[in-house]
């Protein structure tokens, strides 16, 4: 389900729901591959709700681990999550189901502001023991499947170099200080907040009446610029991976980040659990080509051998 609507996450690392959703009729029209965290805000709230009562419950000794950790020891902590554990919770079964990277983004929050009290270490889900209806051949991956778990028993071809992509762009309002933080997606344009600085937008409609000017929420909207310092940069790396099995020789692009990058070496046989996506066509002549390429962004990577 696509309602068309823009999250915007809050600096604070809380969730201020009044923000979640935001008409975007204003802003350009954004990729139509995009896809957008659906539901009403009671549904994300729920959501949010159930990972956290998940890690309560089945997490007991990750927090205990993190008390007594800091990031210069570790910066990352593989957070892993079994399958069977999300599956029997009916709605975030569905929500991981249908919208699986929203559905860890979301755990990451979750799990960035549980273990805050105790760490500076950042908590990354790893959602591991994929059953084996996901269990997948690279060779037969198609468009339909975008979006979809899968899991791919494959051989490390090639590793390509350390990447870094804006994960999450900070935005401050020149005007007031306002600060707006807004996901990004990898090799996609950057995407600005759904609209002005809600703060001074607020103020210029209680002055002026609900319907201020065009030009005056154009010039609003201009004064919400990126600041490097508080944006966040994730490293991602590609590996180029064949089935281990079978005798197609066709490859696939893996999208992997944080701790995995630099983790493998060509001959590795891993276990790759993740998503379908489509991404354009590396190096492509026009800047709207429609074609698209078949990847798999990885959520979890296990050794097979
Ligand atoms: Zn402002």
């Amino acid at each position: 389900m696509n309602i068309g609507f823009e999250p915007l996450w809050i600096l604070s690392g809380k969730i201020h729901l009044s923000n979640l959703y935001k008409p975007s009729n204003l802003i350009g029209v954004s990729m139509s591959d995009e896809r957008h965290i659906p539901g009403p805000p009671s549904e994300l709230a729920d959501t949010l709700n159930h990972w956290r009562q998940l890690f309560q419950i089945e997490h007991k000794h990750d927090f205990e681990a993190l008390k007594v950790l800091t990031s210069s020891e570790q910066p990352i902590f593989s957070f892993y999550v079994d399958f069977a554990d999300i599956d029997a919770d009916d709605l975030l079964s569905l929500r991981f189901n249908e919208y699986p990277e929203e559905t860890v983004q979301q755990a990451n929050e979750v799990l960035r502001s549980m273990s805050s009290e105790y760490t500076d270490v950042r908590c990354v889900l790893r959602p591991l023991n994929f059953p084996d209806q996901k269990i997948k051949n690279v060779s037969e991956l198609r468009m339909r499947n975008r979006g979809e778990l899968v899991s791919l028993v494959v051989k490390v071809n090639d590793v390509g170099p350390r990447l870094g992509y804006l994960k999450r762009a900070l935005y401050t309002c020149m005007a007031c200080g306002h600060r707006v933080e807004v996901p990004q997606r990898i090799a996609r344009e950057r995407k600005r907040p759904s609209g002005p600085c809600k703060v001074c937008l607020e103020d210029a409609e209680s002055a002026l009446g609900e319907q201020i000017p065009y030009t005056l929420y154009r010039r609003l909207d201009m004064l919400m610029q990126l600041t490097a310092e508080g944006s966040f940069y994730q490293d991602i790396q590609y590996l180029n991976v064949v089935d281990v099995q079978g005798n197609s020789e066709q490859p696939i692009q893996i999208i992997v980040d944080d701790e995995y990058v630099d983790a493998h070496k060509p001959g590795d046989i891993i276990r790759i659990n993740g998503v379908v996506y489509i991404d354009p066509i590396p190096e492509r002549n026009f800047i709207k080509d429609t074609r698209r390429v078949l990847q798999v962004r990885a959520l979890s990577i296990e050794q097979v051998s």
